[in-house]
């Protein structure tokens, strides 16, 4: 069925590779198994899967959606990835992504955008752009992406679907391949609640390969999914006010926000008032981390390497100029500038004082609240090509998931409501650290 979706779809451009074979393979043995042994099999048996094209998959390829990597073929699987095969999930292929996830909409793939299957004229949302339009066309039950800055949660909100980032280290980073390191984490694009709380248990918890992974024990999300009680919700006025919000997506946040309140939660208003000052810390630190993560990119360990070189620099710079699209490149450049000397008090230091303040000011909150409620973007998704020109309106477009990669906190997104342009509205919940379970409950029970 998925194989026949998946074909059936082909005009989205959501897959890098399809493992048809080896799925079909896989699916038998899985049947056969479960013939012989019926009293055991994995808990996610047969859930047909597919993996952003920056986690390591062993004796696959692995491209983040770049050129560099053309040819590259992981030598082990990430962490996550192998937790879930465990547990006898199938992988069905790799999806699509921005180039080394950054972007919002994944036109800055070597491959060429993914089209949002509400309206193909429209992206889909990114990082994990591929992802999200392959739960939304059903070509799999589940996708796993990686969130940065929102490449989980805006993609989901972009195509009507569920997007879960979790606290930073509660999924082993080990096999994903780097963009902000202090920044990601693997999430999941679902279609319910359930599903999401049964990955994430399965994936979470330390991992000797990732010294950033967290010891706090993990609990059974998915047998936890009553919410007992009432919330505590803050909502940021500086948000549903921001400028750059549109209006739908304003009156579907204040009409949840009566709902809330109608139901017996407490959902109060609270100041804010570093909203602006998130994206411009974000692309500095993010930039900063991406361009020393990338370095290792040089034309001779991994992937591509150009033909016309004829010295050792010569391979590194011809191979890095010839693999790196002009995002990437943007952003190795940015990056570089703000850590050079004289400039790296100035930007890289003021940015890390920046994200101090958002860490003390929202978890501050989340000792009050149990909830913040905020958009997940400012609109729906927009026209293939809208942004292309202009990255910085992109990188604006961010001002509401990034918050929650500043901090570490989880956040969940969640369809609410069609736009009257047909296009799905997504709305969010952050929690304070390790809260997963609570999120997800509340998700679960009374969104
Ligand atoms: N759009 C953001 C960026 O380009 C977020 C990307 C992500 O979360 N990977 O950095």
């Amino acid at each position: 069925y998925y194989l026949q979706q998946i074909e059936q779809h082909a005009d989205l451009n959501i897959y890098v590779e399809v493992y048809a074979e080896e799925a079909k393979e896989q699916a038998r043995k899985l049947d056969q198994r479960f013939r012989e042994n019926p009293q055991a099999p994995g808990r996610l048996h047969g859930m047909v899967l597919s993996l952003k094209d920056v986690l390591c998959y062993e004796g696959h390829g692995v491209t983040a959606g770049s050129r560099i990597l053309e040819g590259f073929e992981s030598q082990f699987s990430a962490t996550a990835v192998a937790r879930l095969l465990e547990e006898d999930a199938i992988v069905i292929g790799r999806v699509n992504c921005d180039e080394f996830a950054m972007g919002s909409t994944t036109e800055t793939s070597v491959y060429g955008p993914s089209r949002n299957a509400d309206n193909p004229d429209y992206v889909p949302g990114g990082s994990s752009g591929g992802s999200a339009v392959a739960v939304q066309a059903d070509t799999c039950l589940a996708s796993l992406g990686t969130d940065t800055g929102g490449s989980v949660r805006q993609p989901a909100a972009f195509c009507g679907i569920i997007g879960v980032k979790p606290t930073y280290g509660r999924i082993s980073r080990y096999g994903l391949l780097a963009y902000g390191s202090s920044f990601d984490q693997v999430g999941v694009l679902v279609n319910s609640v359930e599903d999401a709380a049964l990955l994430l248990e399965i994936m979470a918890g330390p991992d000797e390969f990732d010294s950033t992974s967290s010891q706090t024990p993990v609990p059974p999300y998915s047998e936890q999914l009553d919410f007992a009680g009432k919330a505590r919700i803050a909502y940021f006025p500086t948000a549903l006010e921001h400028p750059s919000l549109d209006p739908e997506v304003r009156a579907a946040s204040q009409q949840l926000i009566e709902q809330l309140r109608n139901e017996g939660h407490t959902i109060e208003a609270v100041d804010f008032d570093y909203l602006d000052y998130i994206i411009p810390a974000y692309y500095v630190l993010t930039t900063a981390e991406a361009s020393s993560n990338l370095s290792r990119y040089d034309g001779i360990r991994y992937g591509y390497r150009s033909g016309d070189a004829h010295s050792l620099m010569d391979t590194y710079k011809k191979s890095r100029t010839e693999g790196f699209g002009t995002e990437v490149k943007r952003r190795i450049m940015l990056g570089t500038f703000v850590l050079s000397a004289g400039y790296y008090d100035a930007y890289y230091t003021k940015a890390q004082q920046v994200r101090r303040l958002i860490q003390e000011k929202t978890l501050s909150i989340l000792e009050e609240y149990d909830f913040i409620l905020i958009p997940a973007a400012p609109g729906t998704a927009w026209k293939l090509g809208d942004t292309v020109d202009d990255p910085v309106a992109m990188y604006l477009a961010d001002i509401f998931t990034v918050q929650a990669n500043m901090v570490g906190i989880p956040a969940v997104a969640f369809p609410l409501a069609t736009h009257s342009n047909g296009l799905p509205i997504g709305l969010q919940l952050m929690a304070g650290k390790f809260e997963e379970a609570r999120l997800l409950a509340f998700l679960h029970d009374v969104v």
